[in-house]
């Protein structure tokens, strides 16, 4: 199939850097996203204005491109069905999509296919309530969490009682709370043919649950950076899925990696391979989703250093001052998104610093210094 239109559902930032790799790639992106002002319109060469999960304009989306992929995975995948029984390209398929979409069937599969996970269970009753007896404990929302949104730790029976009858005690995911050393996040990509590259294993520094800051390399031991890259292999061959993924781990204080969450697109903690790779999560995304030769991954120089900018205010401000320094500052990279309003916790861009060798140490004093540049009063 020769593909030249890629549609993707979602028009955020991440299909905004998604269309500077297609424009580089000679590729076309039409996009199916909800807002006249959302991030990725700016760069489409056709954009459906829909809900994500609107299955009409997916298929209007359909008749604009040769292949349709994902920014996120907020879907209606019932809906989508239908039109890929019609005959419509999703990549990464329905079928490798549909293990990952509740992170309750999601921790089930990766069980299934002998990954590590945390301990968990569903919670759906008083009973499951009671039957808790240790604590802290991690209650997740089933769907559409992001950014920590959804994901409460919690201290007591009372904390979590309370949190879940805030959810209307729909059911959700409990799990035990791992008190990891690091957190830790990789890239994979496969191809239709089955060819498969990983990215460096990278760590990622989260507060409240939102991630802050990445640094890669991640300072851990070969063994560590196997097991993360077998993670990775197993995954994407189980699920056969032609595209991308990010996966977020845990690291224990024995060494263990444990797998949290599975991304089946790109991922914030691949932003760092826009400015510091041979070749982007975004340009890899569209490859593999394009059928086009995957080129394998590896850092321009010795690491990189990417912090998030997080809304802290709501506000209209496009905070000019403050890009203009950070952005002076050397081997830096600023992203900004051009979403019209900020809110609290809200990506608004981020932030790239090339390390050199005698830089690696000093990746956390990099990260604090551009932060709080960003976040200073
Ligand atoms: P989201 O999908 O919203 O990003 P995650 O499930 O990835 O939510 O959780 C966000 C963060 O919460 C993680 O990066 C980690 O810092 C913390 N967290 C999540 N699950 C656990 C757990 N089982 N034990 C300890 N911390 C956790």
């Amino acid at each position: 199939m020769n593909i030249k239109r890629v549609g993707v559902i979602g028009g955020g930032q991440l299909a905004w850097m998604m269309g500077e790799a297609a424009a580089d790639l000679g590729l076309e992106l039409i996009i199916q996203t909800p807002q006249q002002t959302d991030p990725a319109v700016s760069r489409a060469t056709d954009v459906i204005l829909a809900p994500i999960d609107d299955s009409l304009a997916t298929a209007k989306l359909a008749n604009l491109c040769d292949v349709i992929t994902f920014e996120n995975e907020f879907i209606n995948l019932q809906q989508l069905q239908s039109l890929a029984a019609q005959g419509v390209c999703f990549r990464p398929s329905l079928d490798s999509l549909a293990p990952l979409l509740d992170k309750y069937d999601q921790r089930s599969y990766l069980q299934t296919i002998g990954l590590p996970v945390p301990q968990f269970t569903a919670l759906s009753s008083e009973a499951d309530l009671d039957s808790v007896s240790e604590f802290p404990v991690v209650l997740k929302a089933r769907r559409h969490g992001y950014d920590g949104q959804g994901t409460f730790i919690l201290q007591n029976h009372q904390e979590l009682s309370a949190t879940w009858r805030g959810f209307n005690c729909s059911p959700m995911l409990l799990e035990e709370f791992i008190p990891f050393t690091k957190e830790l996040a990789v890239m994979v990509g496969r191809n239709v043919s089955g060819e498969i590259i990983i990215y460096p294993v990278v760590e990622t520094y989260q507060k409240n649950q939102v991630c802050h800051w990445v640094i890669v390399p991640a300072d851990v031991t070969s063994e560590v950076i196997e097991q993360v890259n077998a993670i990775a292999q197993t995954l994407v061959e189980k699920l056969q899925v032609v595209g991308i993924c990010g996966i977020e781990l845990f690291l224990t204080k024995d060494n263990q990696v444990l797998v949290n969450e599975i991304a089946p697109r790109t991922h914030n903690s691949g932003h760092y391979t826009l400015d510091g790779c041979n070749v982007s999560q975004f340009e890899m995304q569209l490859r593999t989703v394009a059928d086009l030769s995957l080129i394998s991954p590896s850092l321009k120089s010795a690491g990189a250093v990417m912090v998030n900018l997080l809304g802290y205010e709501t506000s209209q401000q496009d905070y000019q001052a403050k890009r203009s320094l950070i952005s002076s500052l050397p081997n830096t990279y600023l992203h900004w998104y051009g979403k019209t309003e900020s809110r609290p916790g809200r990506k608004l861009g981020h932030v790239t610093r090339v390390l050199s060798e005698t830089e690696l140490s000093q990746g956390t004093a990099i990260a604090e210094q551009i932060a709080s540049i960003w976040y200073s009063g």
